[in-house]
C-alpha cells in the first residue's frame, strides 16, 4: 500500500492492534518484530524515519567498553552480542571496526570503577594503560561468549604505535587496539528494517510525516503533516517510541510522565586528507583531557568527530555550537598535534538527543545507557489502552530492546511469539556474498543478466547490498543515464528509491537515503539535478521542485552548518570581480 492507500484504509478501518509513535530505530525495531509475529501494527513518525536521535549517533555498533566502569555488565554483554549480530545480519551496512585507544598515562584511573560504584566520583578521571587493559580483557571475555565476529584486543608499545601511526602525539605511553562495529549508514539501516517489516506482513504499515497529536478513551488522533488532515485510530496498545520526546508525547495523550533526562551530543564531519590518512582504517577512541570519551571515526573519505554529552530541556532546539566545534578541534590536536584541522575542513555538523532516563547521576556519563519499558495503564488514566514508553537504549541494542517490547506486547494481545529476529538478515544483507570472490561472481552474473556495467553494480552493491539486484533489474527496464553532477548515481536508481523507500521530500534523499549531505558531496548544481530527478519520479510541479530545493537548503544551513554557494551567481561575481564579466553556465 502506498501512503495515500494506507491513510484511506485507516479512515475506513481505524482499529489497529498496536500503534507505534516514533520512527527512530527503536520504534522501527519493534515494528519489524511485531510484523514478523503477525500483528497489525501501525507506525507513525512526525518527520522522516530515523530523523531524530537515531540520525545523530556516532555510527558505532559497540558494547560500550566504558559501561564496564559503571558496573553495567548486563548491558555490555547484550550490546556485544547485538554488535556481532548486526555485523552478521547486515554485512553491507555494518562492518568490523578496528579501534585504537591512544593512552597518555600508565596507572591513572584505577579507582574510577570503585568510586563510581559508591557514587563518590563526580567527574570523569583519566584512565591509564592498566585500567584500559583490564577493561579490554573483560570486553574480550564477553565477545568470546557469543560468536566471535571480531578479533581480540592487542596492546602496542609506544615505539610500535608511533611506527604504525606516524602522526600520533609522541607523548603517548601505549596504544590499545580492539574491534567494534561501524554502522556506516544508520539511516539506510533503519529504512531497510522498516521495509522488511512491511514486506513481511501486509497488515503492518508505516507512515512518515504523520504525528500523534492527541488521544482520549479508545481513540488516538493522528495528523497528516502534509495535508493537516486528522485521522482517528483505535489501538489496543500504544508504544511510545518517541525518544527524547517521550514525555511530550505522553502529555498529548493526557498522561503526565518524567521518564526522560535527555543529553545532547554533537558531531562534525571533516574532509582532511592528512587526518584521514593518519587514522587509516582505525577509529580513534580516546579520553579527552576532561575525561570524556571522544572519537575520530573513518567515514568513507571523511572523518567523523564527536561527541559531547550535555543535558538539554528542548530536544527540538539542539544544534552543534561553535563551542563544541572548538572542543572537537582541540581534541584532535591533542592526539594528532601536527595536523592542522580547522573550521574550513568541516563539511557537515549534526546534533541529537539521547533519550536517557531521568536521573540524579552526578555526571552525564554516569547515566545508564540501558533500556527499559515504562508502562502507564489503569483507570486513573483517561485511556482505554496501556501505553508503553521505550526509555533509553542504544542503536546497537535496538533488536534486543525490540524483542523485549514485542514479548510484552504479544502477551498483552493474548498472542505468543512465532518467529524471532536474532538471525534475520536486514534488507540487502540477505544472501550477501561471503567473500570478495563470491561478490565478483554475483556482480558478473548480474551484469550479464541486466546489462548494467560491472563498475556501476559494484557501487550499487556497496550502497544497497543485495538490493542492488532489484535496482539493477529496474534500471534495465528503461532508459537510464548517470547524473551529470553525481556520476555515481543514475536517474533510474533515484526513481527506484523514490518509489520504494517512502521518500517524501528532497531532504529525505540527501540526508537519509544517501550519504550525499553528510559527506559534503552536495553543490547547488547537484541539489537541483537531484530535485529534477525526484520531481520526475514523484510528479512534482516546477513550483514544488523549487520549494523542495529551498526547504533542503534551509535545513542544511540551519541544522548542519552547510551553506551551498550559488555556483552561477558566485562564478559570475568572481569573474566580474576580476573585471572579465564572463557568465559561467554549468
Ligand atoms: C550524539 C549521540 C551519539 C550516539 N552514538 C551512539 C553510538 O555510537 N552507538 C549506539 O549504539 N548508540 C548511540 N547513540 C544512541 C542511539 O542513537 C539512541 O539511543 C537511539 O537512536 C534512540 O532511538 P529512538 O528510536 O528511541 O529515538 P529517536 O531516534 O529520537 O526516535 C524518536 C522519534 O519519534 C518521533 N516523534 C516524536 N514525537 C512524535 C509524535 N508526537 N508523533 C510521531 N512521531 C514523533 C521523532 O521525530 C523521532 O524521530 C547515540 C545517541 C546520540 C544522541
Amino acid at each position: 500500500m502506498n501512503r495515500q492507500e494506507i491513510l484511506s484504509h485507516l479512515k475506513e478501518n481505524p482499529e489497529v492492534s498496536v500503534l507505534i509513535v516514533g520512527g527512530g530505530i527503536n520504534g522501527i525495531g519493534v515494528f519489524r518484530d511485531l510484523a514478523l509475529n503477525g500483528v497489525d501494527a501501525l507506525l507513525v513518525e512526525r518527520g522522516d524515519f530515523c530523523s531524530g536521535g537515531s540520525a545523530a549517533s556516532s555510527h558505532m555498533a559497540h558494547g560500550g567498553i566504558r559501561y564496564l566502569e559503571n558496573g553495567e555488565f548486563r548491558l555490555v554483554r547484550e550490546a556485544v552480542r547485538e554488535r556481532n549480530l548486526m555485523i552478521r545480519n547486515a554485512p553491507h551496512l555494518v562492518k568490523p571496526l578496528p579501534t585504537a585507544i591512544p593512552i597518555f598515562k600508565r596507572f591513572s584511573g584505577l579507582l574510577n570503577a570503585p568510586l563510581k560504584f559508591f557514587g563518590k566520583l563526580d567527574k570523569p578521571a583519566e584512565r591509564g594503560s592498566l585500567v584500559i587493559k583490564i577493561g579490554l580483557m573483560l570486553y574480550d571475555a564477553y565477545t568470546g561468549r557469543s560468536s566471535r565476529a571480531v578479533p581480540r584486543h592487542t596492546f602496542l608499545s609506544r615505539t610500535a604505535s608511533l611506527k604504525k601511526w606516524r602522526q600520533l602525539n609522541p607523548a603517548i605511553v601505549n596504544t590499545a587496539a580492539y574491534y567494534d562495529g561501524a554502522i556506516l549508514q544508520p539511516e539506510r539501516f533503519a529504512i531497510e528494517v522498516l521495509l522488511d517489516a512491511e514486506a513481511e506482513n501486509p497488515n503492518a504499515r508505516a507512515l512518515n510525516y504523520v504525528s500523534m497529536v492527541g488521544g482520549m478513551e479508545d481513540t488516538v488522533i493522528l495528523r497528516d503533516e502534509l495535508t493537516d488532515e486528522n485521522y482517528d485510530v483505535k489501538p489496543k496498545l500504544v508504544i511510545n517510541a518517541s525518544g527524547a520526546w517521550i514525555d511530550a508525547s505522553n502529555r498529548k495523550l493526557g498522561l503526565s510522565s518524567r521518564f526522560i533526562g535527555g543529553t545532547k551530543g554533537s558531531h562534525i564531519v571533516v574532509k582532511h586528507d592528512a587526518l584521514r590518512k593518519a587514522i587509516g582504517d582505525h577509529e580513534f577512541f580516546f579520553e579527552n583531557d576532561d575525561g570524556r570519551i571522544v572519537l575520530i571515526f573513518p567515514l568513507y573519505d571523511c572523518a567523523l568527530i564527536g561527541t559531547t554529552d550535555i543535558p538539554v530541556e528542548d530536544p527540538d532546539d539542539v544544534r552543534c555550537t561553535e563551542e563544541e566545534v572548538d572542543y572537537f578541534l582541540e581534541m584532535v590536536a591533542r592526539v594528532f598535534p601536527d595536523l592542522s584541522l580547522t573550521r574550513r575542513n568541516i563539511v557537515f555538523r549534526f546534533s541529537g538527543v539521547r533519550p536517557l532516563p531521568h536521573s540524579g547521576a552526578k555526571t552525564t556519563s554516569q547515566i545508564s545507557r540501558d533500556h527499559n519499558i515504562e508502562v502507564i495503564s489503569g483507570e486513573w488514566t483517561n485511556l482505554d489502552f496501556p501505553v508503553y514508553s521505550l526509555v533509553g537504549g542504544k542503536w546497537t541494542s535496538f533488536r534486543a530492546f525490540a524483542e523485549q517490547v514485542t514479548d510484552k506486547a504479544l502477551a498483552h494481545l493474548g498472542s505468543t511469539r512465532q518467529k524471532d529476529t536474532r538471525d534475520l538478515p536486514v534488507g540487502g544483507g540477505r544472501g550477501y556474498p561471503a567473500d570478495e570472490e563470491d561478490m565478483r561472481r554475483q556482480i558478473e552474473s548480474l551484469s550479464a543478466w541486466t546489462g548494467v556495467a560491472r563498475e556501476r553494480l559494484k557501487i550499487l552493491f556497496e550502497r544497497y547490498g543485495t538490493r542492488a539486484e532489484a535496482i539493477a533489474t529496474f534500471i534495465n527496464g528503461g532508459t537510464d543515464h548517470v547524473l551529470q553532477t553525481l556520476p555515481d548515481y543514475s536517474l533510474r536508481e533515484i526513481i527506484f528509491l523514490a518509489a520504494h523507500e517512502k521518500i517524501i521530500h528532497l531532504d529525505d534523499f540527501v540526508l537519509r537515503r544517501s550519504m550525499l549531505a553528510m559527506l559534503g558531496r552536495l553543490t547547488r548544481g547537484s541539489l537541483e539535478e537531484l530535485a529534477r530527478a525526484l520531481a520526475n519520479a514523484l510528479g512534482w510541479t516546477k513550483e514544488q521542485r523549487e520549494a523542495e530545493a529551498a526547504r533542503t537548503l534551509s535545513i542544511l544551513a540551519d541544522r548542519h552548518g552547510v551553506v551551498l554557494p550559488n555556483e552561477h551567481r558566485d562564478a559570475v561575481n568572481a569573474d566580474e570581480n576580476e573585471g572579465r564579466g564572463r557568465r559561467v553556465v554549468e
